[in-house]
């Protein structure tokens, strides 16, 4: 059976990002199950889930709470529109995120996916602008090499020449300023302050980046400099929300307050789609008015809100506080930052970049195709483990809820690739 679904694959499924000649000439590793912190094969061989399935697992595979309130939900219904109606589990979502997230944030707007949230935020923060009679800030600040999604919005303000560079006459112009500079903020502000309608960017971490940490203060520096410039803070929070860098939200560590903020991925705990890019009531407001004013946000997917992603979404809330995941998550970010000093001590390692559970180990390589990351990984899945690099950066990325001792299997078997594949 799994021969046949692998010719039907190769035949027929088009995989994002991948290199498809090459795939069409591999085996394919076809999962059908999973439990915990692994995954399963056609062929009933186990793997451990170290970038929770594309960074998005928090509390495990088939988590009993989860999987309970998706069922529930689907004996009342799987899904109506918020297309000028409501929905219980979206109205019951959009008050649980409310309360968790930082001050301030009083409207939820629901959308799909990462790229969706932030193309709701660019959308409404343009829309905002012009509505309360500033349409010269008709432009975004955002972090150089930033990666924001796949959508022409979110590619517009990422600065990934080999995803990105083929569509650079699709996208508009955005303003990037250096993640690492934190003196370079002030001048950027100068320059460009007046003519922003929003800075974007992921706070202490840009993940798909390479996993780049900007050194302490530079999100305060950015709120500061967005108040004294009257711009908006978007925060994308897409890949380091709901605790993956060790508080729920990432902002939360430099006491930062955004005026939007994206969020997707973990948001169910890694079970259906959904995002939710969150607002203040001040941007709210922008966009009321008489129907004949047009000041509505004409924006929405079909199956945006959908009630058994909420309802997985409020469930898996509801596990953050039952199972303190975030306080028993920190000893185990210790325990990683322990076992990642040895690798980071490695001649054919450049740098670790850790930021609570965000890992990215940068590999000295003397491949001009930058593909013993490739290597690394693909060596590690011998060995049961799943990772999946970002370039000569390999990211481990496991689910919160993955035990101690799987903990260590992880990084064994990164330790015992590295050794495998040479630089
Ligand atoms: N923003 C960030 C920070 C991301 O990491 C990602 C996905 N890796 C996205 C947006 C896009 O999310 P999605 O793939 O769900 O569209």
């Amino acid at each position: 059976m799994s021969q046949r679904l692998a010719d039907l694959d190769r035949k027929h499924v088009w995989h994002p990002f991948t290199p498809m000649a090459e795939w069409m000439a591999s085996e394919p590793l076809i999962i059908e199950r999973a439990e915990g912190s692994y995954l399963v094969d056609t062929e009933g061989r186990r793997y451990l889930d170290g970038v929770s399935s594309l960074w998005v697992n928090v509390h495990g595979h088939r988590k009993a709470a989860i999987d309970e309130a998706i069922r529930e939900q689907l004996e009342r219904v799987a899904h109506t529109t918020l297309l000028g109606l409501a929905s219980v589990p979206s109205i019951e979502l959009a008050a649980r995120l409310i309360a968790v997230a930082p001050e301030g944030l009083t409207r939820v707007f629901y959308s799909d996916s990462g790229s969706t949230a932030v193309e709701v935020a660019l959308k409404v923060a343009y829309q905002y602008q012009r509505q309360r009679g500033a349409p010269e800030r008709s432009r975004f600040g955002t972090l150089a090499g930033a990666y924001h999604g796949d959508t022409i919005g979110s590619v517009s303000l990422g600065g990934m020449d080999l995803f990105h560079a083929t569509y650079r006459a699709l996208l508009f112009e955005s303003l990037k300023v250096d993640p690492q500079d934190l003196g370079a903020l002030d001048a950027f502000f100068e320059a460009h302050g007046g003519e922003l309608a929003a800075f974007v960017m992921e706070p202490l971490v840009q993940g798909a980046a390479g996993m780049i940490l900007q050194p302490p203060g530079f999100l305060r520096r950015v709120r500061e400099l967005c108040d004294a410039h009257d711009v908006l803070l978007v925060l994308d929070e897409v890949a380091t929300g709901f605790g993956r860098t060790g508080t729920l939200f990432a902002c939360e560590q430099e006491g930062v307050r955004p005026d939007v903020l994206c969020l997707a991925k973990g948001i169910t705990g890694g079970t259906l789609p959904l995002a939710a890019t969150l607002f203040t009531e001040a941007i709210h407001d922008a966009f009321l008015g008489a129907p004949e004013e047009a000041r509505t946000f004409f924006h929405g997917h079909t199956y945006t809100g959908n009630p058994l992603a909420c309802a997985a979404a409020i469930a898996s809330l509801r596990l953050f506080e039952e199972e303190r995941t975030l306080e028993r998550l920190q000893p185990k970010i210790a325990q990683l930052s322990r076992r990642l000093e040895a690798l980071a001590a490695r001649a054919d390692v450049v740098e670790v970049r850790q930021r609570g559970f965000m890992v990215g180990i940068e590999l000295e390589s003397s491949d001009p195709l930058r593909r013993r990351g490739v290597r690394v990984c693909a060596k590690m899945r011998e060995r049961g483990v799943i990772v999946r690099p970002l370039g000569d950066v390999v990211v481990l990325m496991p689910p919160l809820a993955i035990s101690g001792e799987e903990l260590e299997q992880l990084l064994d078997v990164t330790a015992w690739a590295l050794e495998e594949v040479p630089a």
